[in-house]
């Protein structure tokens, strides 16, 4: 029988300061312990033990010229974390604050995740502490090309596929997979999120966010409600928020916020015009990491220093990054009135947070459900590139609708309580955990 308690001492014992691994690993034990306790199968085959170490994990240097010819160095990291299910997937993510404990954090998350994709992905994570903030077009490149001299060793096609994370879009996968060209000579489509003259797949960019839309709406749907309408507050002001920002809009939904690391935006008219969502991409590809050039330029409200959950809203999509809404933002948003909280980023509540809102019997749904928008697409575009075909835009997002509902049908199963109350983090966790589980087991040890 496994204990909670004890599994988890053992846990930090081995992984001693990461504790956003440990809260991640401990979300997704204290959801299946029972579910694991019931098939003694699973103990038998040390799933637990097994499912919380990573494959293996590289760690490297990456050298680079800036633009005044001093050489700099960072750290580059690929986490192989579980290839029970497929070729190891997930982003890289270029931010300043990056650790190897953040790192198997996500690639942990993003093994569930794509699980419950129901696509045959294994997860995986990788990036660097390189901070794009301030860079040149040119540094950003000799960056690009240094970090993938690396990381070509470990990936390939049917191994491991890597793609976009904070500070990696359109722009930086481009030069990632433009050196991975000139080292290797091949065109197998090993990264995901290329641009779409290169094997990209159309709807891509925008699929994070459409697809927390989607499965928000099912959420809705299960209330007998509807998006329209509603007043909704979006962090941060990337790729994630911008695909959100407009399939909201296009939904009836009004959009008030979206933030930055320097404050945010409360704009009343909402943000839901094509010139604001371009403005959007105007400014992560400006480098700055700032918003308040939108209030500037839309007549709208800046709010600096603070966090956009203080708004009166009915619903919430965390879009930035892990950890960014408090408990004490949980309170502010449920005396609000708020009756949905969406983690759009990859485990966007802190724990805390997360128990209030269930205990609160509001209606949450964790990352691993809500934003796997995003690598699905991404499933779609290898499944593309390894047929040499194109698909429309109309086909790839009745694919991805088509999963996110399948997603959240997989939580209502495992995640009904007993009083009708859908608790989606322990749902989400259970259907992503058996599969890669029972995947394990069939292979042995
Ligand atoms: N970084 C995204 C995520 O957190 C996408 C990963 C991918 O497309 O491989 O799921």
């Amino acid at each position: 029988m496994y204990k909670l308690e004890s599994f988890m001492a053992e846990l930090e014992k081995r992984n001693p300061a990461q504790p956003e691994f440990l809260q991640a690993a401990r979300e997704v034990i204290e959801s299946v312990i029972d579910v694991t306790n019931e098939n003694p199968i699973y103990e038998k085959y040390k799933i637990l033990e097994r499912i919380t170490e990573p494959d293996r994990v590289f760690a490297f240097r990456v050298e680079w010229e800036d633009d005044h010819g001093d050489i700099q160095v960072n750290r580059g990291y690929r986490v192989q974390f579980n290839n029970a299910l497929g070729p190891y997937k997930g982003g890289l993510r270029f931010h300043s604050s990056l650790s190897l404990g953040t790192l198997k954090f996500l690639g942990f998350e993003q093994t569930f995740k794509n699980s419950l994709t129901t696509l045959p992905m294994g997860g995986g994570k990788g990036g660097s502490d390189f901070n794009p903030r301030g860079k040149s077009d040119a540094e950003i490149l000799r960056f690009c090309r240094s970090f993938m001299t690396e990381l070509e060793k470990y990936i390939g096609p049917n191994t491991d596929v890597p793609a976009g994370d904070m500070g990696v879009g359109l722009r930086e996968i481009g030069y990632l997979y433009g050196q991975y060209k000139r080292i290797r000579n091949e065109n197998t489509g090993v990264l995901t999120g290329k641009g779409l003259s290169f094997g990209g797949s159309l709807i891509r960019p925008e699929a994070t966010g459409f697809g927390a839309m989607y499965f928000a709406s099912q959420m809705l749907a299960r209330n007998n409600d509807t998006i329209k309408g509603k007043r909704i507050a979006i962090s941060g002001f990337g790729n994630v928020a911008w695909g959100a920002v407009m399939k909201a809009s296009e939904l009836g939904a009004k959009v008030v916020t979206i933030s930055g690391p320097d404050g945010y935006i409360l704009d009343e008219e909402g943000i839901g015009t094509p010139e604001k969502w371009a403005f959007m991409t105007y400014l992560r590809a400006s480098n700055n990491d700032v918003v308040e050039p939108y209030a500037k330029k839309f007549g709208a409200k800046f709010v600096p220093g603070r966090r956009p959950w203080e708004v009166p809203v009915d619903m919430a999509f965390p879009c930035a990054i892990q950890n960014e809404l408090s408990l004490e933002d949980a309170k502010t948003l449920v005396a609000n009135g708020a009756k949905y909280v969406i983690e759009t980023s990859n485990m966007g509540c802190a724990a805390d947070a997360t128990t209030f809102l269930i205990e609160k019997k509001i209606n949450y749904a964790p990352g691993k459900a809500a934003n796997a928008g995003g690598v699905a697409v991404s499933g779609l575009e290898m499944s593309q590139n390894a047929m040499h075909i194109s698909w429309s835009a109309e086909e790839v997002d009745a694919k991805l609708h088509a999963i996110m509902v399948n997603i959240h049908e997989s939580c209502v199963k495992e995640g009904t309580q007993e009083d009708g109350y859908i608790n989606y983090l322990k749902g989400a966790n259970i259907a992503g955990f058996r599969k890669v589980a029972d995947a394990m087991v069939l292979m042995g040890y």
